[in-house]
């Protein structure tokens, strides 16, 4: 019997999706901010417990929103992760500012939270967070850094919807609700998906007025579809950050089934986490640590190799085996557009999972049967 291939990803479509699509096109109104863009942004506040909500048309929008809400001005400059996708540091480089990259840590590929504070010069403006793999960064150390240091905190939470940051007396916080802004991705690629979209999540209230205008291309249009004015213009700087109805509808039908999607992505997880427990007790990769601040929303499986050539050979095996597996961020300080830029800080940590982290499927599409499959596939190459 031949064997199917197994995809890194293949999107999950929830049985509602369709009904709720037909059911924006017979409202007749498909543009943004209707009804199923408010039902969105009220399971979003809710799931988060974020002050204000704005559905976006990817994650990358959310961050210019932010940057945009920061005033980030030329010659600002903005901490942030090497190990990250290129819209964290394109949102804040639109706005003229200068990139400081700091290094993962050695335990996970997050940012070295304990590095930041030696970059802090008096031009620094902001700190962006990635929560890699969902798994949040340290959230007191860096709000602690923000506020000694009069400094804006945005999350870059693209990975980490219903995932959390567990203080030290035991509270959990969502992450995306702890800094200034919180941004969501629903790529597809995500836990919760409609094909391409995010969210900007406001955390303060001094901010809640004008995101809306910036949502809305500079204008105040969203206070007058409330009747607070009654007539609506230009006010501020903007652009269209919001997605359609269809959109919206494609995506409250994710949004409600959260709960199970989750568990069943961390069921997953959780088989590969237990399955590769003796590969990484001999000594021969290393799995995920999500350190006792942190909560696991089974976004990403990866395995930590010893080298980039062993990593590319396991890729190739796992292939012949038809199982998908992928690498993940090259270092944002070393790319062709940014290293002209950088200040020649030796970032290794982050290079090292540049090189050596593949990433394995994760996705409801996975029977069991799959999942073994994939673990005897990686135990073949090594054992
Ligand atoms: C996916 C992702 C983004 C971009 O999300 P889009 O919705 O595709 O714009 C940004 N940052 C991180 C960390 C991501 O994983």
């Amino acid at each position: 019997m031949t064997e199917h291939n197994i995809p890194f990803n293949k999107p999950y479509v929830t049985d509602d999706a369709a009904a709720y699509l037909q059911e924006a096109v017979n409202a007749g109104k498909i543009s943004g901010n209707g009804m199923f863009t408010k039902k969105c942004h009220s399971i979003l506040e809710r799931i988060t417990d974020c002050r204000k909500a704005l559905l976006t048309t990817s994650c990358t929008d959310a961050l210019e929103m932010s940057a945009i809400l920061l005033n980030i001005t030329p010659g600002d400059e903005v901490i942030m992760p090497s190990f990250t996708f290129v819209s964290t540091a394109n949102a804040f480089l639109l706005r003229g500012a200068k990139i400081v990259f700091v290094d993962s840590r050695n335990d996970h590929p997050g940012m070295d939270e304990k590095a930041v504070e030696s970059l802090i010069t008096k031009k620094t403006k902001a700190i962006v967070a990635v929560h890699y793999a969902g798994v949040a960064c340290d959230m007191g150390t860096l709000s602690r850094l923000a506020d000694t240091y009069g400094l804006y905190l945005v999350e870059d939470a693209a990975q980490a919807i219903d995932s959390y940051y567990v203080e030290d007396g035991g509270d959990k916080r969502a992450l995306g609700s702890i800094g200034n802004f919180g941004t969501l991705s629903f790529h597809e690629t995500k836990n919760i998906q409609c094909g391409e979209g995010g969210a900007l999540l406001v955390n303060r209230p001094e901010f809640e007025k004008r995101s809306e205008i910036i949502w809305e291309k500079g204008t105040n249009r969203a206070a007058f579809w409330r009747g607070e004015i009654d007539k609506y213009g230009w006010v501020d700087i903007g652009s269209s950050f919001l997605p359609s109805e269809l959109v919206a509808a494609y995506l409250y039908a994710q949004l409600e089934r959260v709960q199970e999607i989750q568990k069943r992505r961390v069921g997953v997880w959780n088989h590969y986490h237990q399955a590769f427990e003796t590969l990484e007790g001999r000594g021969i990769l290393k799995r995920p640590s999500i350190p006792a601040y942190a909560t696991n929303n089974g976004h990403m499986y990866y395995l930590v190799c010893d080298s980039g050539e062993e990593r590319s050979k396991l890729i190739e095996h796992l292939k012949k085996k038809g199982v998908h597996s992928v690498f993940h961020y090259q270092s944002l300080h070393g790319s062709k557009f940014f290293t002209p830029h950088h200040d020649g800080r030796k970032l290794s940590l982050s290079d090292m999972y540049s090189d050596c982290l593949l990433r394995l499927p994760l996705h409801l599409h996975l029977e069991s049967q799959d999942t073994d499959r994939v673990v005897r596939a990686v135990e073949e190459y090594y054992l």
